[in-house]
């Protein structure tokens, strides 16, 4: 298989370079090459390849230098010789931070409880620490899914349902529906493969009908705008993604005729006050259906999503929803928080105004919730909501040591050697974490590594600590384990256990 990788490919992709944003990229792009060089992946490729198309996703997003360059990098750590010291030598702090980052996710895993995904997906954006790592992260799984047809057989389905359930989820969080969209079809196809072939085949044929029809409405529209004097309006329209489609086939007893947003027109004009006037326009002309006019522009969703929708009587018979918006919103729609990140040298300004986006975004979604919309958004998960009380009280400065320090104090997250999440008390030991994997494993606890190295079992576990229990058939509980354990479902079960296997007294005559 040939397969040509090239920096200016990258490079193309970007709207604003500045040449020192093209030398980072350069160097990096060909210290990665180095190091990866002699290794292929599963398709038989050169490796090469995946930290490469990783960088251009991360590209075409619009992220900084640095961000891309990180990119590049982000399985260099991980898979090669290369130090996290030749990093920092090579590319400095920041750079080595977001590497870091993204090989600490990595390690993360979903292993098919349902029990830990909302705890994953909170871990993964404590972990992150810079919303940057978590993009990056996002679009390398983007493209490991996109050849997700050359791994093992057996590996594929729990890598489709962590995407589905993690990565797309996360992705749609924050409003990067240009990568959820890709995400969910691709793991769809092996979720659900009938399911996805029937989507597929029903699309297809709904489209080949409407997309003649649709493109002649979309030039009638054009000109109705443009002669109303919005003369810098333009339209053009997408068709709705697979998975998405098939859900809402579903809710609606696979009658594919009652679904009206197959495809949707859209209308960009410049400003929100043009996005009324080109709705007014509209109505003007042709007849709304009633009930389906959305302001998002007044209540945006709370992924951030704002346009104005209506669905409209075309006059030849069909029904089109037309979605409109401005360029930025657009933008928005599509990159959601990717499209806010500011990138700067200095990292801890970085992070700041990263967080700064965050804390702007948090507040809309929980106002939002509470307002009365044409469509309830009961979907706020709440571990954002908490977020957002947490926030609102918060000054600027305070609000990413909160998150971090205030939010997640009140839980532990820790890591069987798998990567199974555990979620704890704060000042849990790794008794608690025996217990909550199992009563027998805690019953015949003997010994705990953390991170390789043995410790004692009074150790206050730390967020993001790998544990590691060693068992002995022999061991069993002792009443000193009843103040080292912190949960009450640890305690409980080692007094039970006491209990029905008491100590031998010790004769002190003997002694
Ligand atoms: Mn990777």
């Amino acid at each position: 298989m040939t397969y040509t990788t090239d920096v200016k490919e990258i490079l193309k992709l970007l709207d604003n370079a500045s040449s020192e944003d093209e030398l980072l990229i350069t160097k990096a792009y060909e210290f990665s090459k180095n190091a990866h060089e002699g290794y292929t992946r599963y398709s038989g490729e050169p490796y090469f390849i995946h930290p490469y198309e990783t960088a251009k996703i991360l590209a075409e997003l619009q992220m900084g230098a640095s961000t891309i360059a990180a990119g590049l990098l982000h399985d260099v750590i991980e898979d090669t010789s290369v130090t996290d010291k030749q990093i920092e030598d090579e590319f400095g702090k920041e750079i080595l931070f977001l590497v870091e980052g993204v090989t600490k996710l990595g390690k993360l895993r979903y292993h098919g409880s349902d029990r830990y995904i909302e705890s994953l997906r909170k871990l993964f954006v404590a972990m992150s620490q810079d919303i940057r790592v978590l993009i990056i992260k996002l679009c390398d799984r983007l493209h490991n899914m996109r050849t997700l047809e050359f791994v093992p057989k057996h590996k594929q389905l729990r890598i489709a349902h962590e995407t589905m359930k993690v990565y797309a989820q996360l992705a749609y969080r924050l409003g990067i529906r240009r990568i959820s969209r890709e995400l969910e079809d691709l793991a769809f196809q092996y979720i659900e493969p009938e399911n996805y072939k029937e989507a597929v085949k029903i699309i297809k044929q709904k489209s080949k009908e409407g997309i003649e029809r649709l493109d002649k409405f979309r030039k009638s529209v054009q000109k109705a705008l443009v002669k109303e004097g919005l003369t810098t309006a333009k339209t053009d329209y997408r068709i709705k993604h697979l998975h998405s489609f098939y859900r809402k086939l579903e809710s609606k007893e696979f009658d594919a005729d009652k679904i009206y947003d197959t495809s949707a027109l859209r209308v960009y004009v410049p400003t929100p006050t043009d996005c009324y006037r080109a709705l007014g326009i509209i109505h003007g002309i042709w007849r709304p259906l009633p009930g389906r006019i959305k302001d998002y522009i007044a209540f945006p969703k709370t992924n951030g999503y704002r346009s104005l929708h209506t669905t409209i009587f075309t006059g030849d018979g069909s029904i089109v929803e037309i979605q409109i918006r401005t360029p930025e919103m657009h933008r928005e729609a599509e990159y959601g928080i990717a499209s806010h990140v500011i990138y700067k040298n200095n990292l801890n300004e970085t992070e700041n105004k990263n967080l700064l986006w965050l804390k702007n975004l948090l507040p809309s979604m929980l106002q939002t919730n509470h307002t009365t919309t044409s469509e309830p958004m009961t979907d706020v998960p709440n571990w954002i909501k908490d977020m957002a009380e947490l926030q609102a009280s918060a000054h600027k400065d305070e609000f990413a040591h909160n998150m971090n320090a205030d939010f997640f104090q009140k839980r532990l997250f820790v890591f069987t050697p798998k990567g199974d999440v555990v979620d704890l008390p704060i000042g849990s030991t790794p008794i608690d974490f025996a217990y909550a994997i199992h009563s027998d494993i805690g019953n015949h606890l003997h010994s705990a590594k953390i991170a390789g190295k043995m410790v004692s079992l009074d150790t206050k576990l730390q967020n993001g600590d790998i544990v590691d229990i060693q068992t002995k058939d022999k061991s069993k509980p002792s009443v000193k384990w009843l103040d080292m354990a912190r949960t009450s479902m640890a305690k409980k079960r080692i007094k039970d256990a006491l209990e029905k296997n008491p100590a031998p007294k010790i004769n002190p005559r003997i002694k």
